[in-house]
């Protein structure tokens, strides 16, 4: 292993088989920007980074600009064997305050550098137990549940809910198809506290065996979500209230959530991850591990960090899944489980999803 020579980007675009309606957007293709990372011996290894304008703030163009610039600078000449991953992380969050999707991109590829270097799956390196974590899968605001996605392969189902006053009628429809299953729903910061409490006094009438409900207010109204928990005992999980271990901190003080969702794109990699995991657990709170709308790049570095945290887990990591053909035999989405490839590092994930014409731009 030697120091880092190269630092580079390239733009990922895959088309969806089912448009992606959430409360903040619809999306029928995603475009991505994929990081690597090259030592003086050859070396490689991937990342990726989403654009998500209404979440992280991020776009395609700053996450280039980030990679390129003070990330690119912050790498270039430095040999990453020297320090362990707590180190690699802190170098990048002191290059660059927020931007946690091009963070995450280029820690990635570093950790991937690294468990290539090793032999071993980037799972395993970043301390993971397991090469297979369950998932979700999501089901789009509005449209309806059978014939719109086929979720065969998943057995559990998050229901993206607020833009619709029908969403609940549809949570209660979509409950009766499997009553043995219970449901999860996400407001993506839809609601206000009546809109929230309504909603769940309906479903909870209705006998719906809710799971937990994410983030129904919006991001800052951390006082609002402790009022439901204090009305309800419906477990909420904190997605978009929670970025980094400081939120994580005001969240646990203002009794907000009894779940975190950890995203990669939000906290700035798998390091940060793993650090608001352990604090999020120390303060009695649950765990789990989300992604943006991401190839199977970037959801295995999440899978990644789902397995080192908490694997016997249903995570909430189906996002590369909308973008693989129904029909594709190398598709990791199995059983309800993604599971990862025993090859090193995420070269499987980077092989199937980096174009061998990729066109690069570079820093060296
Ligand atoms: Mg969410």
């Amino acid at each position: 292993m030697a120091r880092i020579v190269e630092v580079a980007t390239s733009r990922l675009s895959r088309l969806l088989h089912t448009p992606f309606v959430t409360a903040l957007r619809r999306t029928d293709h995603v475009v991505s920007v994929a990081v690597r990372v090259t030592d003086a011996d050859g070396g490689t290894g991937f990342g990726e980074g989403p654009q998500v304008w209404r979440v992280t703030g991020e776009s395609l163009e700053s996450i280039e600009a980030c990679v390129l610039g003070p990330l690119a600078e912050s790498l270039l000449g430095w040999d990453p064997t020297t320090e362990p991953l707590p180190q690699i992380s802190s170098r990048l969050g002191q290059a660059v305050v927020g931007n946690g999707g091009a963070r995450a991109a280029t820690e990635t590829a570093v950790l991937d550098l690294l468990a290539r270097a090793a032999g071993v799956p980037l799972a395993r390196y970043v301390g993971g137990t397991e090469l297979s974590v369950g998932t979700d899968v999501t089901l789009p605001a509005q449209g309806g549940f059978a014939g719109t996605v086929d979720a065969s392969a998943f057995s559990q189902v998050k229901v993206k809910v607020g833009l619709d006053p029908a969403d609940v009628d549809r949570v209660v429809r979509i409950a009766r198809e499997a009553p043995s299953v219970p449901v999860r729903i996400d407001a993506n910061q839809a609601w206000d506290l009546d809109g929230a409490a309504s909603a769940i006094e309906r479903l909870l009438a209705a006998e719906v065996p809710l799971e937990f409900v994410e983030q129904p207010l919006p991001a800052w109204d951390l006082e609002g979500h402790a009022e439901l928990r204090r009305r309800y005992e419906v477990p909420i999980v904190l997605d978009e209230s929670v970025f980094s271990i400081h939120d994580l901190r005001r969240a646990i003080a203002a009794s907000s959530g009894d779940v975190v969702n950890i995203k990669l794109a939000k906290c700035g990699g798998i390091g940060a991850g793993l650090e608001i995991a352990a604090e999020a657990v120390d303060a009695g709170l649950d765990v789990m591990v989300g992604s943006m709308m991401e190839s199977e790049l970037g959801v295995s570095a999440a899978a990644a960090l789902a397995s080192a945290i908490r694997p016997n887990h249903v995570h909430d990591l189906d996002a590369a899944w909308w973008s693989i053909a129904t029909d594709d035999q190398g598709t990791p989405y199995r059983n309800g489980q993604i599971v990862l490839d025993d090859s090193p590092g995420a070269s499987h994930a980077a092989g199937r999803v980096v174009p061998d014409d990729a066109v690069w731009t570079t820093r060296s």
